[in-house]
């Protein structure tokens, strides 16, 4: 990557803000600790909100320039993938942090998917099966809009979801969802080993900012067809689902695939953010685009000449 697109000192407040989001395996963090809105630190405070929104403006925009150029090289060098995991609750940014992150970057090499309710023939296979067979090819940046971690978030919230399953009998308590996250982290530690990079998100809106989301979902008819009812149902479930939340994230941050706590009610904050966490990710491998060796140039050579000569 070239190292012109970004100053040494944008680079250094880059890992110190990154270190901040990312929540450190093992301990056992609080959600409630973590602000939601710009004002993370009081150097940020000081600086003022304009400051702040229009720095992180100009940065997405050289990170989108920036990960365009990093995913051509990560398909070029075709050994590692990215897989991006969004989890949130509704309204909290997700589908936009998706179409703005990756604005710049060539849809052949990128892949969205949205995981829903499963259906019948997803039940009939382990938890894990339909986003083990959407995982992302070498080369190839994967992002899973919601994931496996909706088995242990609204499956958590809603344990009655179980039942629509066909597992085999026993107790549904801690032990139960200690098992869940123990293969998740296998699952990924696995994908890691095999090359892929795992970076997860879970943006983190407040219940204020949700509320106002939903209501302009609700008084703005070019918004309205975002508005589902199923969303007000499950905000009645808010510390239910925060717990959650919690529990997962605690038993999942890994030195592998560590999570990271977006603040997410100004959506310029989010979308800075993700592309910032991405590109600084892709860098880090210090991938170059493969070089041409001295037969492969004779090859290249002969083949001008054909052309040429036609
Ligand atoms: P949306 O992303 O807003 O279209 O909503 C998708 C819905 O599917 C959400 O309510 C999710 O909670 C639900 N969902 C996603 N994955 C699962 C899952 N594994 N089990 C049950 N519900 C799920
Ligand atoms: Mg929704």
């Amino acid at each position: 990557m070239p190292s012109d697109k970004l100053p040494e000192n944008d680079r250094m407040l880059e890992h110190e803000i990154i270190q901040q989001l990312r929540v450190p395996p093992g301990e056992k963090i609080r959600l409630k600790d973590y602000d939601s809105s710009w004002k993370q630190t009081e150097e940020l405070r000081l600086l003022g909100k304009d400051v702040v929104k229009a720095t992180a403006q100009a940065y997405l925009e050289k990170t989108i320039a920036e990960l365009a150029e990093a995913q051509e090289l990560l398909y070029a060098d075709n050994t590692y993938s990215v897989l991006i995991i969004l989890q949130a609750m509704d309204a909290a940014g997700k589908d936009g942090t998706i179409k703005h992150v990756m604005s710049g970057v060539n849809p052949q090499g990128c892949h969205v998917v949205s995981f829903k309710k499963p259906s019948v023939e997803e039940l009939d296979h382990n938890f894990l099966w339909r986003y083990a067979r959407s995982l992302p090819a070498r080369g190839r940046i994967g992002i899973f809009n919601r994931s496996y971690y909706e088995d242990v978030l609204v499956v958590k919230v809603h344990p009655e979801i179980l039942e629509l399953g066909r597992l085999p009998p026993g107790k549904r308590g801690k032990s139960f969802w200690q098992d869940r996250y123990d293969d998740i982290n296998a699952f990924e530690q696995h994908l890691v080993r095999n090359g892929t990079i795992i970076l997860k998100f879970f943006l983190n809106v407040s219940r204020k900012e949700q509320k106002r989301r939903l209501l302009e979902r609700l008084e703005n008819p070019a918004k309205n067809w975002k508005f589902s009812a199923a969303d007000l149902a499950e905000r009645a479930y808010w510390d239910q689902y925060m717990e959650a939340y919690e529990d997962a994230i605690n038993a999942t941050s890994t030195e592998w695939a560590p999570w990271h706590i977006i603040p997410a009610d100004y959506k310029w904050g989010t979308r800075t953010l993700v592309a910032g966490i991405l590109a600084h990710a892709i860098r880090r491998l210090d991938l170059k685009f493969p070089e041409v060796s001295d037969e492969q140039k004779q090859a290249l050579h002969k083949a001008k000449k054909e052309l040429e000569q036609e």
